[in-house]
C-alpha cells in the first residue's frame, strides 16, 4: 500500500461524528447545521426532482451555476469575475482546495500552512507529495510572527494556504495581517489559496477581507470556497475554485479526472440560493451570532475557558487545567461521560498540543442548550 498514506491519520473531524453517534453524544465536533436549508432552496430542488436535470453538467459547472456565482462573488468581492474563464465548479470545498494544490505543485513542492489548521491541508500536501511548512498562529491571540512567516517564504514555497475566516481558531485576518502575507508572497513569488467558505461569517466589528482584493494579488490568488456553510446545504457538496483564467485552465483539467463535475441537479437547485439578495447574507450573520452569544455566554457561566471568535462558527476551549495527558482521551471521555462530541484541539496543531477542544455552535438552540446542561457536569 502507498508509503505516502501512512503519514496521515484518517480526519479526526470526521471521526468525532462516529464517537459521538456511538455514545448518543450532542455532536458539536464536525461543523455542520442541524436545521434546513432555505426554503426557496428546497422548494427549487423539489421541482428539480421532477424535470431535472438529472445528467452530467458540463464539467466546469453549469453555466447558470458559474453565471450565478459570478454575479454574487463580483457583488461582494467587488472584482469582475469571468464565468467562462475564472471559475470551475467542484464537490465540496474539500475538492476546490485538492485541485488549487494540485494545480500549482509538483513532488517536492514546498507549502505554507499555518497552524492550527483544518486538517485536511495537511493531506492535501501530502497526497501532492508536497511537503507542508508549517507557521504557528499562537495561542490565545492566534497571531504569527511575521520574522517566523518570511523564514517560511525563504524556502521557496509555491504555494501559502490561507483559512480566513478561521477554522477552527475563529480568527479573521486583519487588512495588516493580510498586507504582510501579500508583500512576501510577492517578494518570493508564490501562489495563495484561500480557503474562504466562512466568507459570510463573520462578527461585528470584524470584517471579511477577500485576500484576492489586495493590490496586486488577484493574479496571485486561488480563491477556494462552499455553498456548504453559506446555505447550510454540506451534504449538496458544491464548491468552487475562482482564479485567473491560465490557472482556471489547469485547475479545470485536474478537476476533471478526479471527479468529472459536481452534482447537476444540485448545482441546478443551487442558483436560487446564489440569487438571493443581501438581506439573506444579513441573517445569516445575525443567526450565527445570535448561536455564538449562546454558546460563549453558557462557557462562561460553566466557567471554561475559550476563545472569542471572531468569524466562523468554532470555539477553541483551554482544557489544560483537566489534566489528562492527552485531548482525544479527553474527547472520547467527554462524549461517553458528559455526553457532548468535541474534536481534540491537537487535530489542528502541527505543534504538540494537547490544551484544547473545538466545538462549534452551528446548531438549533435546543441543541446547544442540551450541550450545555450537559457540559455543566463536566467537573
Ligand atoms: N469544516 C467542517 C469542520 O471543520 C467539516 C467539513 C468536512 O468535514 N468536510 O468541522
Amino acid at each position: 500500500l502507498s508509503k505516502r498514506t501512512e503519514t496521515f491519520t484518517d480526519s479526526v473531524i470526521r471521526r468525532m461524528t462516529r464517537v459521538s453517534l456511538k455514545y448518543q453524544a450532542v455532536n458539536l465536533s464536525q461543523g455542520f447545521p442541524d436545521w434546513d436549508p432555505p426554503a426557496k432552496l428546497t422548494a427549487r430542488l423539489a421541482e428539480i426532482a421532477a424535470y431535472g436535470p438529472h445528467q452530467y453538467s458540463i464539467t466546469w459547472g453549469a453555466q447558470n451555476f458559474r453565471e450565478a456565482l459570478a454575479k454574487k462573488q463580483t457583488h461582494f468581492t467587488g472584482l469582475d469575475i469571468d464565468p467562462n474563464t475564472e471559475i470551475v465548479t467542484t464537490c465540496g470545498g474539500t475538492e476546490a482546495m485538492m485541485t488549487a494544490v494540485m494545480s500549482v505543485t509538483d513532488p517536492g513542492d514546498k507549502v505554507i500552512v499555518f497552524s492550527p489548521f483544518y486538517e485536511n491541508y495537511g493531506a492535501d500536501a501530502i497526497l501532492c507529495s508536497a511537503e507542508p511548512i508549517y507557521v504557528s498562529l499562537t495561542p490565545p491571540a492566534y497571531t504569527f510572527d511575521a520574522a517566523e512567516l518570511e523564514r517560511a517564504f525563504q524556502q521557496h514555497p509555491k504555494a501559502l494556504i490561507l483559512c480566513n475566516p478561521s477554522n477552527p481558531c475563529g480568527k479573521v485576518f486583519t487588512r495588516d495581517e493580510l498586507q504582510i502575507i501579500a508583500d512576501l508572497a510577492e517578494k518570493y513569488d508564490t501562489w495563495v489559496i484561500t480557503d474562504e467558505v466562512y466568507e459570510h461569517i463573520v462578527y461585528e466589528p470584524y470584517e471579511n477581507i477577500y485576500f484576492a482584493t489586495l493590490p496586486h494579488m488577484r493574479e496571485r490568488t486561488i480563491s477556494c470556497g462552499s455553498l456548504s456553510k453559506t446555505y447550510s446545504i454540506t451534504g449538496w457538496r458544491l464548491g468552487y475554485v475562482i482564479a485567473r483564467p491560465e490557472v482556471i485552465e489547469v485547475a479545470r483539467k485536474v478537476h476533471d479526472f478526479l471527479t468529472v463535475g459536481a452534482a447537476a441537479p444540485l448545482q441546478e437547485a443551487a442558483v436560487t440560493a446564489l440569487s438571493f439578495d443581501d438581506s439573506y447574507y444579513d441573517w445569516l450573520k445575525q443567526h450565527y451570532t445570535k448561536k455564538r452569544e449562546l454558546l460563549l455566554n453558557g462557557l462562561r457561566e460553566i466557567g471554561l475557558p475559550h476563545t472569542e471568535p471572531q468569524g466562523a462558527y468554532y470555539v477553541m476551549v483551554d482544557i489544560s487545567a483537566f489534566g489528562f495527558a492527552s485531548d482525544e482521551e479527553f474527547c472520547e471521555t467527554l462524549a461517553e461521560k458528559v455526553g457532548v462530541g468535541a474534536v481534540p484541539g491537537s487535530a489542528f496543531f502541527h505543534e504538540d498540543n494537547n490544551d484544547y477542544l473545538r466545538l462549534h455552535f452551528a446548531k438549533n438552540d435546543d441543541t446547544l442548550n442540551e450541550a450545555l446542561t450537559r457540559l455543566a457536569d463536566i467537573y
